[in-house]
């Protein structure tokens, strides 16, 4: 094999070189064509991504607006490209316009730039290049530009597969940084707990302890949410004990897990006892932790503060529980996109941990091997004002997806 892939490989990527204004050109036009998520008006962007995938031969089919181009050549591996086209909102405090596509020293700005329409421009690319070099890949490989990642995936990458539309073995997908291959992923917790009490006067009838109160004393809710959040509080120290052993980015602060106390409400008025007061919190989740041992610790702790204070009427949801994923790096999979990434950036490329979550858990928990490569930076503002992808980040991650799928699907 060694010198006649070595040779395929550099045509593939002289072929993107050559295409290198063709693909800002379309990176550009994508961006000037809005898809925040919410409100999820994805027609236009659904229908420019579907008529390239068209013109360079994917065999194409949209379902509820996310776009599936097939690529198939015999039997083999099926592989599977996953960017978003959705973004959020692009708000004020922008320099740029956020639906422009302005390019200035080697970046493209607008809103999706990055996150994650560049993943969709790199993969249609990459196939596009696969098909002009005459490249016949084995077995089949599925190119997805989907919606509603920004908002939990459910009516995209979810649904494709819940519902069979698409289906495979291993997936490379977009929607994250750039230098390195993740094969580690956080897994992450949604929790919400409601507390209900009892209004009453704030200065008549507050909540006191017995012997003091009776039949019109109130039960105030956010005195209680207070001995959840010093729960979560103390699980956070406990925490602080586990680093994960997988690989970060220097940069990165998710060596350790976290309850984040994200939202709270509670009460009405200064002289009123607040009788519901509810808590969200999200929980990113390192490798060597597991959504049932947290589920578990929480719902102990509520349980028992329930059989201690009769008067607790407290409900517990966790909308969104999502394990972390660790890939096998000897699989084929992992070797080719090691390799691809090496060939790219001329060194030694290590799997890393990446904490946020993606759709990518759609994805691994059905056993689809997923690793995540994007064109994510630091500096690039993902959701926030002036967010850019730098040109030369765009064609590398054209290049990487390219590779992996010929060093795969071979
Ligand atoms: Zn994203």
């Amino acid at each position: 094999m060694g010198k006649e892939m070595e040779k395929l490989e550099k045509i593939v990527l002289n072929k993107i070189d050559e295409m290198r204004d063709e693909i800002i050109k379309f990176h550009q036009q994508i961006i000037q064509i809005p898809s925040e998520n919410p409100p999820g008006k994805y027609k236009e962007v659904a229908k420019f991504t579907e008529r390239k995938m068209n013109e360079i031969g994917l065999k194409t089919q949209v379902k509820r607006k996310n776009v599936i181009g097939e690529l198939q050549n015999g039997s083999g591996k099926t592989l599977i490209f996953n960017g978003h086209y959705d973004t959020v909102q692009a708000f004020k405090n922008w320099t740029k316009d956020p639906i422009g596509g302005e390019i200035e020293d080697g970046k493209i700005y607008g809103r999706g730039a990055s996150d994650d329409k560049s993943c969709v421009t790199a993969e249609i690319f990459a196939t596009q290049a696969l098909i002009e070099a005459g490249v016949k890949l084995k077995g089949k490989l599925i190119v997805t530009a989907v919606g509603d990642e920004e908002l939990g995936g459910l009516n995209g990458a979810e649904l494709l597969l819940s519902s069979g539309v698409i289906n495979g073995d291993t997936c490379l997908l977009g929607d994250g940084p750039t230098d390195f291959p993740f094969g580690y992923t956080g897994g992450t917790m949604y929790i919400t707990f409601a507390i209900t009490g009892k209004t009453g006067h704030g200065l008549g009838t507050p909540d006191v302890p017995p012997p003091f109160r009776n039949k019109y004393s109130g039960i105030n809710t956010i005195e209680k949410m207070l001995k959840i959040m010093n729960f979560l509080v103390d699980l956070n120290k406990e925490f602080l004990q586990i680093e994960t052993e997988y690989p970060l980015m220097a940069d990165s602060t998710n060596k350790i897990s976290w309850v984040n106390l994200a939202e709270i409400h509670g009460g009405t008025k200064i002289s009123t006892v607040p009788d519901k007061c509810y808590l969200h919190c999200s929980v990113n989740l390192i490798p060597e932790q597991d959504t049932a041992s947290i589920k578990k610790r929480i719902l102990d702790f509520v349980e028992d503060l329930k059989n201690k204070d009769p008067d607790l009427d407290i409900k517990v949801q966790i909308p969104i529980s999502m394990e972390p994923f660790v890939i096998d790096g000897k699989s084929d999979f992992a070797q080719a996109v090691k390799k691809s990434s090496e060939i790219i950036h001329k060194e030694v490329k290590e799997f890393k941990l990446f904490m946020p979550s993606t759709d990518a858990h759609w994805f691994q928990e059905r056993g689809i091997e997923t690793i995540i490569i994007g064109t994510g930076r630091g500096d690039n503002n993902s959701h926030a004002a002036d967010e850019f992808v730098y040109i030369e980040d765009l064609i590398n991650t054209t290049k990487l997806y390219a590779l992996t799928a010929l060093n795969y699907l071979k």
